[in-house]
């Protein structure tokens, strides 16, 4: 245990010279405010996360080249400390190449599986000129201040396709989750569920995965994770035909709140460590909400004692983003380059 937590400090540049020790397996004393933006981006997922000390994680760049970017200026954020790329289709990467160009993140973790299109090419071009560094996708836990993340790695099953080798992400803040699953369908659902990644709820918020279609998320995934809300990542029109009708039965079937980005356009999400959290959309208006019928703005009081206060017992990564270096290196070995 001790070697990997070194490895991983080595990689990211922390072994040298130890930075103030925060233990591996605890983030500091959660306070404040926790903000997710899922922002509106068409038809795909590009999620900002920011903790209440200012550290910014960006899971997905949405399918446009630009509007990724475009929405993390807007939102203000002028750095990050950690890109992931759930799985290489471009309705998640399109937007990468841009805003690792714009930022230089440090370190970016992907499900390390290559894809042949020149949106991947693009991608992993600019993860290479900023330097920053390729992540495991394995199970273990980074910890960004207050805020956890605990890896869902992929299989690594080739053979399975891309939907189910996704990298996902159960954000923890105190007792509030989130959970991202980048498009996983029910074969990794259920390896994830086997394998005992997928945390029990009830969670607060969930994406929904695979943009609401009936192959995404299953019966079993959402019946233990429970969620209270879940943010659907789609855009309006979309060919796909998603958020398909059996997904929303199986949201509503666990009595979740749905906000979706193609109606409700940008959803803002902000969380307090007690597990209180308020969902705020771009246009909250009452003709809005008339007309899609949601509460575009709600408040849920924290949960009682059904909900046992987590730990961070099974942290093994320890994150330092700042500073670490970016000598372009990845801590598998794994040396992808173009062509
Ligand atoms: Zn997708």
């Amino acid at each position: 245990m001790g070697r990997l937590v070194c490895l991983l400090a080595l990689v990211l540049g922390a072994c040298a010279a130890p930075p103030a020790p925060i233990p591996a397996d605890r983030p500091i004393e959660p306070a404040g405010e926790l903000e997710i933006h899922v922002l509106d981006v068409g038809q795909g997922d590009a999620i900002l996360i920011r903790t209440p000390e200012g550290r910014t994680v960006l899971y997905d760049g949405g399918p446009s080249r630009t509007a990724a970017l475009d929405h993390l200026r807007e939102l203000g954020v002028e750095s990050l400390d950690l890109v992931v790329a759930s799985h290489p289709h471009a309705d998640h990467i399109g937007g990468l190449a841009a805003v690792i160009e714009a930022y230089r993140p440090p370190s970016v973790l992907d499900n390390g599986l290559p894809h042949t299109t020149q949106t991947y090419e693009r991608y992993l071009v600019a993860v290479h000129e900023a330097g920053s560094r390729l992540l495991e996708p394995e199970a273990r836990t980074l910890t960004l201040g207050s805020v956890a993340l605990d890896v869902l790695p992929p299989p690594g099953v080739a053979s399975w396709g891309l939907n189910d080798n996704s990298v996902g992400i159960v954000v923890r803040f105190g007792a509030f989750r989130m959970t991202l699953g980048g498009d996983a369908e029910g074969r990794q659902w259920a390896w994830w569920l086997d394998e005992g990644h997928v945390p029990e709820g009830p969670v607060e918020v969930h994406k929904a995965s695979h943009h609401g279609s009936r192959n995404g998320d299953t019966a079993g995934a959402i019946g233990r994770l429970a969620p209270r809300t879940v943010v659907i990542g789609v855009g309006a029109g979309n060919q796909f035909g998603h958020p398909h009708d059996e997904a929303l039965a199986l949201y509503r079937g666990v009595g979740a709140t749905i906000v979706r980005t193609d109606r409700d356009g940008t959803v803002s999400i902000t969380a307090t460590s007690d597990g209180r959290f308020r969902v705020g959309t771009e246009d909250s208006s009452l003709s809005h909400r008339a007309r899609t019928g949601y509460d575009s703005i709600e408040s849920i009081p924290p949960k009682g004692d059904d909900h046992a206060p987590l730990g961070f017992t099974n942290g093994s990564g320890h994150f330092h983003p700042a500073g670490s270096g970016r000598g372009g290196g990845t801590d598998r070995g794994r040396h992808r380059r173009r062509g």
